[in-house]
Parts: structure tokens; C-alpha cells; sequence
């Protein structure tokens, strides 16, 4: 079983949470979203337009690089990716630009996945 959705609904964030669903599927995993346009998030934030979600990544893996693997997968169903570094953590981003995932706050009580629609 999978999610599909055509393109071009909204919200964004619908989107993210197929590919995010789909992944979890796939790897027999259950996966917890902490946030979508609720929360306290930075000026501008695209959590603010239904555009981003967060997932806690904490306890869904021993260590960083499966981490970023499942990550990947999670972003590469929404196009061909890149691994990207950014100021927040390392991540994936579609090479066309539009969706990005970050592992923020590595190591850190506030470490999360966060997915976006750029
Ligand atoms: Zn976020």
C-alpha cells in the first residue's frame, strides 16, 4: 500500500507526508510527526504555510548515517537528490530545488527531521 497524490494539491505539506508515510512503510518503521503549521518556529518559516513538517528522528535509529539514509529515501520520492549541508545539519535536497529534509540539531534534545517544500 502506498499514498499517491496528484500533483499540484494542497497543502505542500500533503506531499511530504506521502513521501514520509511511504518510506516508513518500506522500512517497517512507525514514525512520529511533531509538527506541521503549529509550533514555534523561526521568522518566515515555511511550517508557517503548511509547508513543512517535523519528525522526530531521536529513537528511529542508532546512529547519524542511518539516519540520513532513511532521510534520503524519504526525499528522493519526491525527485532525483543531492546531499546538501546547511546551516541547521546535513540533509537531502531534490535537484530540482523544491523539497529539501535536514537532520537539525544532531545529537541535541531538539533533534528532528525537518521536511520542506522550498
Ligand atoms: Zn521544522
Amino acid at each position: 500500500m502506498s499514498i499517491k497524490i496528484k500533483r499540484g494539491v494542497q497543502p505542500d505539506s500533503l506531499m511530504l507526508m506521502a513521501a514520509l508515510a511511504n518510506t516508513a512503510e518500506i522500512w517497517s518503521l512507525d514514525v512520529t510527526v511533531t509538527s506541521g503549521s503549529d509550533g514555534k518556529h523561526r521568522q518566515g518559516s515555511r511550517h508557517y504555510t503548511d509547508q513543512a513538517i517535523d519528525v522526530r528522528s531521536k529513537e528511529l535509529f542508532e546512529t547519524v548515517d542511518e539516519k540520513l539514509q532513511f532521510l534520503k529515501r524519504v526525499i528522493e520520492r519526491l525527485g532525483p537528490a543531492d546531499k546538501v549541508q546547511t546551516p541547521t545539519g546535513p540533509g537531502y535536497q531534490t535537484k530540482d530545488g523544491r523539497w529539501l529534509g535536514i537532520l537539525e540539531n544532531i545529537g541535541l534534545p531538539l533533534e528532528h527531521f525537518h521536511l520542506e517544500r522550498n
